[in-house]
């Protein structure tokens, strides 16, 4: 999340490379509300079962919209004179973007966000969801994280994320959400949306992934902030996921794992499903 010292070139070269396809399939809901015999009646409920003919039922995200929003960018190493450029998240001035940290042995940031980020789309328009990404790979640059908040409101989405994994010190682990606060800005309408979102999504993250509340930041994994633009510039419920301190060997360990990772976007997935019900 915050600006961190530029990492070594060499480094960063090979942290470029470090984008994985995301693989693993998904299996749709396939569910279906059995027929209710009517009590009191008698009757079992035969007769509306055939005059129904049977629909497939409706998906659990049909007709939503999600914006996510994968931290940073692969190619923001190699263009300091675009990400360096400040622009105005209202409570003050910041980068347009950062590189974002890294593994001790060199998994981005950005890869891993990208990672998540399409392992969660597929959940969710598998459920019918309009998945609506901030960018389109792991290799370009930016968008400014104005760019990001505004891309969320003119989805005008039911709910956005900012994924990310923190860069924190070797002892500091585990997971925390960031929710917005009220600034006096145009977030302010949609900080009680948020703060449910966050909620929801820090319920399932611990439920599901094994990663433990962080130890270093927030209170049982929940901090609020009015610093980041992407927060105090978005007019629909968003929050930010630090997904776990890439710093850490534990937390690094899991960060790494394509299996944790789709963990991690099943616990998303079903956290918004939770939040929109
Ligand atoms: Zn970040």
């Amino acid at each position: 999340m915050k600006t961190r010292p530029a990492l070594a070139a060499a480094a960063l070269a090979v942290l470029g490379l470090g984008t994985a396809a995301c693989g693993g399939g998904v299996a749709a809901g396939a569910e279906s509300a059995p027929a209710a015999a009517q009590p009191g009646t008698g009757k079992a409920a035969v007769s509306e079962a055939v005059a129904a003919p049977a629909e497939a039922p409706a998906k659990a995200l049909q007709g939503k919209v999600i914006v996510i929003d994968p931290g940073h960018n692969g190619g923001n190493y190699k263009r300091p004179d675009v990400i360096n450029k400040q622009v105005d998240v209202l409570t003050q001035k910041k980068a347009c973007d950062t590189t974002g940290t890294a593994t001790n042995d060199g998994y981005s940031e950005a890869a891993f966000t990208w990672d998540v980020s399409v392992r969660l789309a597929k959940l969710l328009r598998a459920e019918g969801a309009t998945v609506k990404l901030t960018r389109e790979n792991n290799t370009g640059v930016g968008p400014c994280i104005t760019q990001r908040a505004a891309i969320g409101n003119k989805a005008k989405a039911d709910l956005a994320i900012s994924i990310h994994a923190d860069g924190a010190g070797s002892t500091s682990h585990g997971f925390h959400v960031i929710m917005p606060k009220k600034i006096n800005g145009p977030v302010d309408p949609v900080v009680a949306k948020s703060a449910k979102l966050g909620l929801a999504v820090r319920n399932a993250v611990k439920k599901q992934t094994g990663m433990p509340y962080a130890n270093y930041i927030g209170k049982n994994a929940l901090d609020y902030r009015s610093d980041l633009g992407g927060l105090n510039l978005s007019t629909v419920p968003k929050v930010f996921i630090e997904s776990g301190n890439m710093r850490n060997a534990g937390d690094a360990a899991k960060l790494k794992s394509s299996s944790w990772r789709q963990d991690l976007a099943e616990a998303l997935a079903g956290s918004f499903q939770t939040y929109l019900k």
